[in-house]
């Protein structure tokens, strides 16, 4: 998966790729989807949602530089996998899901795999978490019809939020980057496919129905 999926399409910061190699994927996908763990695919993990492909998690952690003395808000825990890479890279991993049955499993998961600066929470991650804040990146692993302010003024000077911004048919994933006197810089990088962010500030059901 490291070499034919992550380094073969550019990403090269070895302390994530060595965070890929370290991270069993297995243990974070049902177990009907063990034998297609380390595929280039994204797959179910239940209540109509998924674990992103390896790369896109890749892509996403490099879009932040992470550094270990970094405080990180990632919105949308699923299975957990992208807070486990992101928690050997950084100081705290803060995670937010909404889906009340999977983040009672996945929290669980964080215990049995000994994960301990991540921390889960339950609730509407797109209003972020004031309490928290200011964070010094701020990921959206959910398709968000755009960046609330609310999260913009939960990032630290020099902090960057990465996400998919667009609809249903097509998103495109982002980068800001909070510059010293408070103002945005805003990149477009590649094509993605996510499911959607609910909550306050996520897309309702009648402008994107469940699946
Ligand atoms: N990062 C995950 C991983 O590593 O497995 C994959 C995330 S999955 C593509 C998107 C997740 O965002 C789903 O689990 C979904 O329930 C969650 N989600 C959607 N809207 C949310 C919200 N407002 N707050 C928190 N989580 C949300």
């Amino acid at each position: 998966m490291v070499k034919n999926q992550l380094e073969r399409r550019g990403i090269r910061d070895k302390q994530i790729l060595n965070a890929f190699r370290t991270t069993p994927r297995h243990e974070f996908v049902p177990a009907a989807y063990q034998n297609m763990a380390y595929q280039d695919r994204p797959l179910p993990i239940g209540d109509g949602q998924t674990i992103s492909q390896p790369y896109i998690v890749a892509l996403m952690t490099e879009l932040i530089n992470p550094e270990p003395d970094h405080k990180i808000l990632e919105i949308g825990t699923g299975s957990g996998y992208q807070a486990a890479i992101l928690s050997q890279l950084v100081k705290e991993v803060f995670t937010i899901e909404r889906h009340l049955a999977l983040f009672q499993k996945t929290a669980q998961r964080f215990k049995k795999l000994g994960y301990t600066n991540i921390h889960p929470l339950q609730g509407d991650g797109s209003q972020g978490l004031p309490d928290e804040a200011p964070f010094d990146a701020i990921l959206i692993t959910a398709a968000a019809p755009k960046i609330p302010n609310i999260l913009l003024n939960q990032l630290k000077n020099q902090g960057k939020i990465v996400a998919p911004v667009g609809e249903r048919t097509s998103q495109i994933l982002m980068r800001w980057t909070k510059q010293a006197d408070g103002s945005l810089t805003k990149e477009q990088l590649s094509a993605v496919a996510f499911v959607p962010l609910r909550g306050e500030y996520g897309w309702l059901e009648n402008e994107w129905p469940e699946d």
